[in-house]
């Protein structure tokens, strides 16, 4: 089994104290089973921590416990990167460079910085699963010009952003959010036709850049909408996570240049899909969970629906 993940801030400090307690989980989360030679399937290997290798007792080669993680070959304290991975991943809304420099006292603002670049890095899942049995799907206006703000002061820069929730019930399953330059057929269901799996019910509003839909391998349903207000009464579930999105944009991320929106817009979905689970959030940061568990994903969306 795979070492769990702590549940609250006691847990953490009793589990990561030192580099030695990191090391162990590393290893836990590495080998589940215990140590296995990679060459020649032995059981029994001598640790080398400050180089955060595993040597082989029988063979001599040496693994690494960090190899496709955020921590390979770093310079930093891995007590550290605990740290950062825990406040990244369980501070709803999110963190900044700034208050990571501080919490950690990290001499220079520039390692906080990239810290915290590497860990949103690790909040896109390339090999995640595409959303299935029935999904909503609609695209918003991002940005632009306030309302209500004095002088109409541009908070992010006006982008079109796409977005697809699941249905479960009255509920929303997993969200997926994307950039688009425009509203057209292939901007549009080329962003599902890479987010949704083929044979799900995609529901959409009436607009044509949806109407390819059905020839590619999805059951369409778009419902025509009289005036706009009304999209929200029959894609609710999408156009609630689209008001938690620009919620959130406004609160935490004051003036965010088209140019890293998609990055924000990875951000959210990584906290959105993960919110009942944040300290499970903290293993996938640190790249521990999808090492030798390719199912973790289903078992944090299973937590999700029980809980
Ligand atoms: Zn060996």
């Amino acid at each position: 089994m795979r070492p769990g993940y702590p549940r609250s801030l006691r847990e953490f400090t009793k589990l990561f104290a030192d580099e030695a307690a990191c090391r162990a989980y590393l290893a836990r989360s590495r080998w589940p089973e215990g140590f296995q030679c990679p060459r020649c399937r032995h059981g029994e290997a001598l640790e080398l921590p400050t180089r955060l290798l595993w040597r082989c007792r029988s063979c001599g080669h040496d693994t690494s416990v960090t190899a496709g993680t955020v921590l390979h070959r770093t310079r930093i304290s891995l007590t550290q990167w605990f740290w950062a991975a825990y406040l990244v991943s369980t501070q709803t809304p999110g963190f900044s460079a700034l208050q990571l420099q501080r919490q950690l006292g990290l001499g220079r603002y520039e390692t906080a910085w990239a810290m915290l670049q590497k860990l949103r890095r690790a909040m896109v899942r390339p090999e995640r699963e595409l959303l299935k049995d029935k999904v909503e799907v609609d695209e918003t206006d991002i940005g632009g010009p306030e309302v209500g703000l004095r002088g109409g002061r541009h908070v992010i820069d006006k982008a079109i952003v796409v977005g697809a929730v699941e249905v479960r019930g009255k509920a929303s399953g997993r969200v997926r959010l994307k950039v688009v330059p425009d509203v057209s057929g292939p901007s549009l269901t080329g962003f599902v036709k890479a987010n949704v799996a083929p044979g799900a019910l995609v529901l959409t509003d009436g607009w044509q850049g949806y109407a390819p839909l059905s020839g590619m391998g999805y059951k369409h349903r778009p419902r025509t909408q009289g005036p706009r207000e009304r999209a929200g009464k029959i894609l609710p579930l999408i156009h609630r996570a689209f008001g938690n999105l620009k919620t959130w944009l406004r609160g935490t991320h004051h003036g965010v240049g088209h140019a890293h929106l998609q990055a924000y817009l990875d951000e959210f979905t990584f906290r959105y899909n993960r919110r009942r689970t944040p300290m499970a959030a903290f293993q996938t940061l640190l790249g521990l969970g999808s090492q030798h568990s390719p199912t973790t994903y289903k078992q944090l969306y299973r937590v999700e629906l029980n809980g």
